[in-house]
């Protein structure tokens, strides 16, 4: 539906049409994956650059569709953000990594904390008491989990987003600050926020390290995160010039195909009981 303005006329162009057509037929099919069980979490390693040892993990939503296969994240997530579905996946992607740690601890396998990754639209001041719950039901502590979250919260505004981060850092949850770079965070303004990590995103990491423009940026976010205290980790680190020029700027962690895609749980397990090392 658009307005065009001039008359005040309703009407539809073929191509929202298409638009609209698509978002209803994401959003029926993502409800169905939920309750059909169509959708998986992805485990990628971050690893130490120090010690070549797995640190992390970030899970990250997978989606098979029966007909149309590998639905990519990059796709059906913001439709989800959209529809606002994103909040009823996004309840099941933590209950669905916090059941597999605490499926990991049972076993006796020793994981690292997993980052998942939060929508701004999941972020309100019940989220801290939403997070809780679940991690109180599957039995593991707050320091188990990190949460990704994005500059786009940040626009919202400080005496929003503030006291539900403060809230969140209380109950031991730490924060770390997705595709860092790519939105309007300046250091002045990002000392405000309770955030323990810097990611790079991935944008300036291909760049390295011939590209004069992302060598700067990427040097800029490491000296900025030393200075606030905060753990640097590089997205989509994919070869070994772009390690070592992270590892030289004093990076603390990367993760990319470099090292690992993302896996399977039983994957990733794996390789954290075979103590792969970069
Ligand atoms: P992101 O949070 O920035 O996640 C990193 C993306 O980079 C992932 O894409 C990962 O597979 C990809 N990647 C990692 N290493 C490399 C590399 O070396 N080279 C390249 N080319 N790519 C690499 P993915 O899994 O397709 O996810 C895309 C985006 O979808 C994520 O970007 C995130 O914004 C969103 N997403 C994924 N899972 C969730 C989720 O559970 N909740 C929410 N809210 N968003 C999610
Ligand atoms: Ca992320
Ligand atoms: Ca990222
Ligand atoms: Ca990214």
């Amino acid at each position: 539906v658009h307005d065009n303005g001039a008359n005040g006329y309703m009407f539809y162009s073929p191509e929202m049409n298409e638009r609209a057509k698509e978002h209803l037929w994401f959003e029926s099919e993502l409800r169905r994956a939920l309750v059909g069980n169509h959708l998986q979490l992805h485990y990628q390693p971050k690893v130490s650059l120090r010690s070549g040892r797995i640190v992390g993990a970030e899970a990250l939503l997978r989606w098979k569709h029966p007909d149309r296969g590998m639905v990519s994240p990059g796709i059906f997530i913001p439709v989800a953000e959209e529809t606002g579905l994103i909040l009823e996946l996004g309840t099941w992607v933590l209950d669905e990594a916090c059941r597999q740690i605490r499926q990991w601890q049972d076993a006796g396998v020793d994981v690292p904390p997993v980052a998942v990754n939060l929508s701004s639209r999941q972020f309100d001041r019940h989220l801290p008491d939403r997070i809780q719950e679940v991690l109180e039901r599957h039995g593991i502590a707050a320091d188990r989990i990190k949460l990704e979250i994005t500059e786009t919260l940040l626009v919202r505004g400080p005496d929003t987003v503030i006291p539900i981060m403060n809230e969140l850092a209380a109950r031991g949850l730490a924060l770390a600050l997705d595709d860092f770079g790519t939105g309007y965070s300046s250091l002045a303004y990002l000392k405000k926020f309770p955030i323990s990590t810097l990611k790079i995103d991935r944008a300036f990491v291909i760049g390295l390290p011939q590209e004069e423009n992302d060598c700067a940026i990427a040097r800029a976010i490491v000296t900025m995160g030393q200075q606030l205290r905060q753990e640097i980790v590089a997205e989509g680190v994919e070869t070994p010039e772009q390690m070592a020029f992270l590892r030289d700027l004093g990076c603390d962690q990367l993760q990319g195909y470099l090292f690992s895609p993302p896996v399977v749980a039983g994957d990733f397990e794996r390789m954290v009981r075979d103590g792969k090392r970069l």
